[in-house]
């Protein structure tokens, strides 16, 4: 990914310095997308601390504290293809996020992975039930 953006930002410098008129536009814009993907490729993922979870993916950030969540599943068939697989948090309110940034193809090494990840996410959730004073809630939801 970024690679893809690094190529793309080379194409949009060139087209900015050696073309006319729309093509510096293109460009422009061509190379604001890239710096973007630039940037936010090498920090997409999964961030778990005291807080909650950051969940990184290219196009945004979303931070959920451990008080809204209520249990995690799986996610698949996530991407386009079909063959994406990831996890999902489901909150006390009953809104399901997918954690695209531990998105991946459905292959046993990705199920392994993410059934080891789930285990941990479950165990911090637990956890977090015990010793926060505002989380009051008996058992899993
Ligand atoms: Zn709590």
């Amino acid at each position: 990914m970024t690679v893809t953006g690094v190529v793309f930002l080379l194409v949009a410098i060139t087209e900015i310095a050696l073309e006319p008129g729309g093509a510096k536009v293109f460009g422009a814009v061509t190379g604001a997308f890239s710096a973007v993907l630039v940037y936010r490729a090498p920090r997409a993922g999964l961030v778990v601390d005291d807080f909650g979870i950051t969940n990184r993916t290219v196009e945004w950030t979303h931070r959920i504290p451990w008080c809204e969540i209520a249990s995690t599943g799986p996610a698949v068939g996530i991407s386009a293809s079909g063959l994406g697989t990831s996890l999902t948090l489901v909150t006390h309110e009953g809104r399901r996020i997918v954690l695209r940034g531990l998105a991946g193809y459905s292959t046993r090494r990705t199920t392994a992975r993410l059934q080891k990840t789930k285990a941990q996410l479950d165990a911090r959730i637990a956890d977090h039930r015990t010793s926060c004073p505002t989380c009051a809630r008996p058992g899993p939801a």
